[in-house]
């Protein structure tokens, strides 16, 4: 099994490579050059598999002679230990009637989907490194990343303690709920160092970018990236599309449609390639929140940044983008079978000028047989701020003892509005829930509460989230300027 880039300057890949270089050097993304075949009767073999057990199944064809099956079993039984629930990813009836299932993927240690992905991503780099270094080498890698809040706590929980990595997250100073704060600066591991900028998200972003710009300063740091560009977290999600369709065969449940609240578009990509595999998906639907760039593509078949307005800050913030990072992956076979006529060079040439033509003119089309094919894997829709909470709110009036977060409401959301579409295709609606609802009390309670309910905060905490605010913490402050956070990496790695 070996890896491109999506911008074709880059071939031949291992597994291993790929996942500890992260982006290619040509700029662009890394998928397999090949989709391996499934066995021909996985659907018996593979029906009463646990969790970790279909997951190594999975990741077994897609990691070439760098792994063993034997070590892959190993990685993926210590990465979904951590989870609170045995089943990992269950599947929970919403409504029976009209067939509609909550996957709830927030079962891991920091409540958000990003654990499934990156629990296995921390034991794959301290796994891959250790290796190295077993035969005399001294491997290290510094991960360097900004978080707006999610994305940095499932970072901080996957590389703790991890052996030859040492992780870096720049948080913006009072710009993150005070949950999120707690998650990442309660964890006290010597690998850990979160930095606290003065400024916005988007000035952390900035900083990030300008290390990796740094050739020298990236070489002799080995810095390494966990955004959710990174093949491997693509690889974990397909599990539990291949989890719940046995869930829901075992419920007596016909063909998925699965609903994903959709922002760098990492999750339902996994999606797609779980069908591309052989999974029978009856649609995937992207739902996004009002920073919709892949909900208007799918109605136009233009992809266009909101340039002058910006990233909108909504109620479900991890979704809050202005263009899907990993959205290049599936236009790279938009390419090859529709403008390059099946040759991988030259879809290679035509994702170069789309990101180019993304760049300079903040846009660019696809073919009419391009966009015919994305609306035949695809629906979209996209659900508003007043939405959301309404959504959360009518969901609670008629069953208190379930909460929605604000992503899974989005979700919840479009699936409604295109249930007489799903119904005519008799399949059953399964929407994958992206975080716990104590991640976003905040809205949460904004949205019941405004209803005439009375919730407290309290009351909708999970044990690990009791106290949290009054651990003791560690976080280092630094200048908002690319140069101070290059001295404080500098001062803080050479330690040991
Ligand atoms: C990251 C995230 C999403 C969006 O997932 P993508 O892979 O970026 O599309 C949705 N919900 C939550 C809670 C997230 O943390």
């Amino acid at each position: 099994m070996k890896y491109r880039s999506t911008r074709g300057q880059v071939t031949g890949q291992s597994f291993e490579s790929v996942v500890l270089e992260g982006l290619a050097a040509d700029g662009g993304l890394y998928i397999p050059e090949h989709l391996p075949s499934l066995p021909t009767d996985w659907q018996t073999q593979w029906a009463d598999l646990s969790f970790a057990e279909l997951a190594t199944e999975l990741i077994t064809l897609f990691v070439g002679d760098d792994l063993s099956r034997d070590q892959v079993s190993t990685l993926v039984s210590k990465s979904y230990s951590t989870f609170s629930t045995p089943e990992v990813t269950p599947l929970v009836d919403l409504d029976r009637e009209k067939k509609v299932h909550i996957l709830e993927l927030f079962h891991g240690p920091t409540f958000a989907f990003k654990d499934v992905a990156l629990q296995f991503l921390g034991n794959l780099f301290e796994f891959f490194l250790e290796r190295r270094n077993s035969s005399g080498g001294a491997h290290k890698i510094t991960v360097v990343g900004a978080t707006s809040g999610d994305t940095g706590s499932a970072a901080i929980y996957g590389l703790r303690g991890k052996k030859n990595v040492e992780v870096f997250i720049l948080h913006p100073e009072g710009r993150v709920s005070p949950i999120q704060e707690a998650q990442m600066t309660t964890v006290l591991d010597a690998n850990v160092h979160n930095v606290c900028v003065p400024g916005t998200f988007d000035d952390c972003q900035d900083i990030v970018k300008q290390l990796f710009g740094r050739a020298e300063f990236k070489r002799e740091h080995s810095l390494g990236a966990i955004n959710s560009i990174n093949w491997a977290r693509i690889l974990a999600q397909i599990t539990y599309y291949f989890y719940s369709f046995f869930a829901l065969k075992r419920k007596g449940g016909g063909v998925p449609v699965f609903v994903v609240p959709s922002g760098n578009f990492g999750d339902v990509l996994a999606g797609y390639y779980a069908g591309e595999l052989g999974l029978p998906v009856g649609k995937l639907v992207i739902a996004t929140n009002a920073n919709d760039i892949l909900d208007r593509f799918l109605k136009t078949g233009r992809y266009e940044k909101n340039e002058e307005e910006g990233v909108w800050a909504t109620p479900s913030p991890a979704m809050d983008i202005l263009v899907s990072s990993n959205f290049e992956r599936f236009l790279w076979y938009l390419a090859r079978d529709y403008e390059a006529g099946g040759d991988v060079e030259r879809a290679g040439k035509v994702i170069g000028a789309w990101m180019d033509e993304l760049k300079t003119r903040g846009s660019f089309a696809v073919s009419p047989g391009a966009l015919a094919k994305a609306r035949q894997v695809f629906w979209s829709g996209r659900c508003g701020d007043q939405e959301t909470y309404a959504t959360i709110a009518k969901y609670y009036a008629r069953d208190p003892s379930y909460l929605l977060d604000p992503h899974t409401a989005v979700g919840v959301y479009v699936a409604e509005t295109l249930r007489s579409d799903i119904e005519e295709m008799g399949a059953d609606t399964v929407c994958l829930s992206t975080a716990h609802p104590a991640k976003f009390s905040e809205a949460v309670l904004k949205a019941v509460n405004e209803n005439g309910h009375h919730l407290d905060f309290a009351s909708i905490l999970p044990p690990p989230f009791v106290g949290l605010l009054e651990k003791p913490k560690r976080c280092l402050t630094c200048d908002n300027s690319a140069d101070a956070v290059a001295r404080l990496i500098v001062d803080n790695v050479s330690k040991d």
